[in-house]
């Protein structure tokens, strides 16, 4: 019998709901094909525009909507001139991240033959590694109880970064993991690189001592570190030697963004928020107020968030056809993208939001 699977989804702000109900679309095809799976949709407000007209960011009946079903897909939420008295923007993608102890922020980065990326690869290399961005703590600790200037005194403002042990264990635990799994597969050679500025602050030596103490319970794979200055200089030269690396919060924030420019931009790269129980899965780009409402936005990074959400699902529940229907989604838009068809104007084409999600469809079944 058919493995039933709820999914509650935000379709957010500015582009959110333009790539949502295409991404819907593509993940109820894959579904109704299967006999092995049946997912079903429920979608919640939640976000800026909510926000503006109902006092409220993140409805409690959407929380507890979001807690009950399997897993949360999240487009993208917050507009820039939509903001909370003391200043700070509406995001509740960040609020879901604290309530669920969503740790481990997974962005993977890769770049196969033909893929859309500024850097010259040398012939022959291609980039498959996976950002760990440490979701709950660092410096977005304080978010939202930093001191605000006319708190110490008029002339400043003041922000806290936490690591603790407890976040850093289980992010560090589920850091090797993912090495060792991508190791068995035949993937990448099994190394994890901490990225941190251990040179210069505290917070970050302790980082790295809990992070030398989970690498030695896994002598089979490699361990290093690296500061994050210099990884931003090495993922532009040479990329390809990343495996999985791990951060704190707001480095792997920037960093991530470094990655999405790698693959060729924000409307290519997709992102994962997991915890011991829940995950939310959203593209890495935000609401996008630029490009709203005129059919310009890429679905494919919202897609690709899906495909590793079937992934997540697949590997939880132990539905091997929902892994395998993530890796025909990855491979439907690798070929779109190697064939330079159906492209949105961020990758340089000119198709529109409905036709780069409808190409995908259309390779997903001409080549089942
Ligand atoms: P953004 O990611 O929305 O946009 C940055 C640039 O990338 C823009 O030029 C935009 O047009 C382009 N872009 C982004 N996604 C695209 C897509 N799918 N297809 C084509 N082009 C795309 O970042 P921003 O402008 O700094 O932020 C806009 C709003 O989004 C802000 O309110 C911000 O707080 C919010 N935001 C939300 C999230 C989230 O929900 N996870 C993340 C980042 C920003």
């Amino acid at each position: 019998m058919a493995k039933a699977l709820s999914v509650a989804v935000f379709d957010g702000d500015g582009i959110g709901p333009e790539i949502t109900a295409p991404t819907l679309d593509v993940l109820r095809q894959l579904s109704n094909a299967s006999s092995h799976y049946d997912l079903s949709f429920e979608v919640l407000p939640a976000g800026a525009t909510h926000y503006a007209r109902t006092g409220t960011a993140l409805p409690d009946a959407s929380l507890a909507a979001a807690d009950k079903a399997d897993a949360v897909l999240l487009s993208a939420m917050g507009m820039p001139n939509v903001r909370y008295p003391d200043g700070t923007e509406i995001s509740p993608q960040i609020d879901l991240r604290m309530i669920f102890n969503l740790f481990a922020g997974v962005r993977p980065v890769r770049i196969g033959e033909g893929g859309l990326t500024p850097l010259k690869l040398p012939p022959g290399k291609t980039v498959d590694f996976v950002l760990i961005r440490e979701s709950t703590e660092g410096l977005f600790h304080s978010r939202a109880s930093g001191k605000a200037p006319g708190t110490v005194s008029d002339d400043e403002a003041r922000e806290t970064l936490l690591i603790t042990r407890d976040v850093c264990e289980k992010l560090f635990a589920f850091a090797f993991k993912l090495a060792g799994d991508r190791k068995k597969t035949g993937r990448s050679p099994g190394k994890v690189t901490c990225v941190d500025k251990a040179n210069v602050f505290r917070s970050f030596a302790f980082f790295r001592e809990l992070f030398d103490a989970e690498a030695a319970r896994h002598p089979d794979l490699e361990a290093d570190h690296a500061y994050v200055d210099a990884v931003a200089l090495w993922m532009v030269q040479k990329p390809w030697v990343y495996d999985v690396m791990v951060t704190e919060n707001m480095f792997g924030d920037i960093l991530s963004d470094l990655g999405a420019g790698l693959m060729g931009g924000l409307g290519m790269a997709p992102s994962a928020d997991i915890g011991l129980d829940h995950a939310v899965f959203q593209p890495c780009h935000g609401s996008a107020p630029d490009i709203a409402g005129q059919g310009k936005a890429n679905p494919f990074a919202m897609i690709l968030s899906g495909a590793m959400m079937l992934d997540w699902l697949g590997l939880k529940h132990g539905v091997s056809a929902m892994t395998d229907d993530a890796e025909r989604l990855r491979l439907a838009i690798d070929d779109l993208v190697a064939t330079q068809r159906s492209l949105t104007p961020d990758l340089g084409g000119t198709a529109t939001t409905h036709d780069a999600a409808q190409a995908v469809a259309d390779n997903l079944f001409a080549t089942a």
